[in-house]
């Protein structure tokens, strides 16, 4: 009768808007043949980048870091680090003993950074952190003092030198005037100078990658290569010197700072991208940039998320078709919430208070586990692109010494890794399907960025002090 023709009619809309959020899902949905040719991609561009003929025009850099080896115990001194480009803004005081031990003594102040200041001058910026640095200095009780200082810098540099950065492009949120193309280390010895309280002997500019490979090595010798999947996203390895064309010189081997977050710049990853990934870049600070950390790292995932939920609601197959004010607002959906809601532990009751502490109004629990599951498409694809492109590295590294095998350990930080419940185990997955011929053991580094700038610096002070002898 009628009412079965009814029951009939709202099955079949029920299962044709199933079958249109799969359809939709599905977009974000990356095959093994897939993931193989971004891992082939990859490759092709790494070595793209390391050849002088073609390094102008590649998307991945390669960038030389001058760190030739992992510390040998024997580093010893005070020195400060600075960490800018993480989820926070820190200055540290790194104390190492030259002990068996090999204890390392840290204190440290996080200091904010207003939005203005990110993206006013460059000049308010260092001013900033030189205020910072004299208010840290003041905190510990050494006012005046002259420290070298290990300068983790999280952004891509052509260095000539340890001791010299030249910014080639603001990432993440930073985007302050008349920096891009000058020197870090003279701006911030700029500033230090204008401030008239404090002198820094030394200066070695760091990125995040290298620290987090250094601190790790400190541990196992075998670390070498350095991984960060947290606001941004990018690796290091030990190259062989006679690879590296950048650079004069074929003896021994030196760290290369990939800065693989531009990967796919020159539309390598066009064909794998959604709508939704074209929607969050061109509302970045860096349209058409960036455009691999855009698909994997903390910053950008829960946007991903947020325009699929925007999507969905508009097609009216979630929320009951109700748009809501929360929903519409930019950077809503933070790291921290992803991997909130894919907590195992979690029952759908949480992940509902979740939404509505969001300001999203679920209705259903048919709402809840559908935000879940797009939560948990969204972030398998982002490991599983990070697990292709370091398979590329690993399977580098074990090309590069003609080996059927290698054992390589990688040291890894960043929040999104160290805090998504499935992140991490997917990203291994994939690298294992990927790249067989490598054992690879991961080690979450503690505190890379501090005690890696600090051991760089205590290495490069060590080697300027027997050049002088
Ligand atoms: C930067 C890299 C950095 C990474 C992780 C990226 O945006 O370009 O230099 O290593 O973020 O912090
Ligand atoms: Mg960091």
């Amino acid at each position: 009768g009628k009412g079965a023709a009814m029951v009939t009619a709202v099955a079949y809309r029920l299962a044709a808007q199933h079958a249109e959020r799969q359809r939709i899902l599905d977009t974000l949905r990356l095959s093994r043949e897939q993931l193989l040719e971004v891992k082939r991609r990859m490759s092709e561009e790494m070595k793209r980048g390391l050849s002088k003929q073609t390094h102008e025009q590649t998307s991945v850099k390669m960038l030389p870091t001058f760190v030739r080896s992992t510390p040998d115990g024997t580093e010893c001194g005070e020195f400060l680090a600075l960490d800018l480009g993480g989820s926070s803004f820190r200055v540290l005081l790194v104390r190492l003993r030259k002990e068996k031990t090999h204890k390392v003594e840290m204190h440290q102040k996080i200091y904010s950074i207003p939005q203005d200041t990110m993206q006013g001058t460059g000049e308010e910026l260092f001013d900033h952190i030189a205020c910072c640095i004299s208010d840290f200095l003041e905190y510990m009780g050494m006012r005046g003092a002259s420290l070298p200082l290990g300068f983790t810098f999280s952004f891509p540099c052509h260095q000539k030198k340890l001791d010299e950065g030249i910014l080639l492009r603001w990432t993440k949120g930073f985007k302050a005037t008349d920096c891009v193309g000058k020197d870090v280390v003279t701006l911030l010895k700029e500033a230090v100078r204008r401030k008239q309280e404090f002198d820094l002997s030394f200066v070695a500019v760091v990125n995040d990658t290298v620290g987090t490979m250094m601190t790790c090595g400190h541990a196992d010798p075998r670390c070498e290569v350095g991984l960060i999947v947290g606001t941004g996203t990018n690796a290091c390895y030990m190259e062989e010197m006679h690879n590296v064309e950048m650079m004069e010189g074929n003896e021994g081997r030196m760290c290369v700072n990939v800065e693989w977050g531009a990967f796919g710049d020159n539309g390598e990853l066009d064909e794998f991208c959604t709508e939704f990934d074209r929607t969050v870049d061109e509302s970045s600070n860096n349209p058409g940039k960036q455009r691999y950390e855009k698909m994997i790292s903390g910053m950008y995932l829960g946007e991903i998320v947020r325009n699929v939920l925007v999507d969905f609601t508009e097609k009216g197959l979630l929320f009951r078709g109700k748009m809501s004010e929360r929903l519409k607002s930019w950077g809503i959906f933070e790291t921290k919430f992803l991997s909130q809601i894919e907590s195992d532990r979690l029952a759908m009751r949480q992940v509902r208070s979740i939404l509505q502490h969001l300001g999203l109004t679920v209705t259903t629990c048919d709402d809840s586990v559908l935000v879940k599951e797009v939560c948990a498409v969204v972030a398998r694809r982002a490991a599983q692109l990070c697990g292709a492109g370091l398979a590329a590295v690993v399977d580098k590294i074990r090309q590069n010494r003609n080996l059927n095998q290698l054992s390589v350990t990688v040291g890894v930080d960043g929040t999104l890794y160290k805090t998504h419940p499935h992140f991490s185990s997917i990203m291994q997955e994939t690298l294992q399907d990927l790249a067989p011929q490598c054992d690879v053991t991961f080690l979450k580094s503690e505190d890379g960025s501090g005690k890696g700038a600090a051991l760089i610096t205590a290495v490069a002070c060590r080697v300027q002090r027997e050049g002088q002898h």
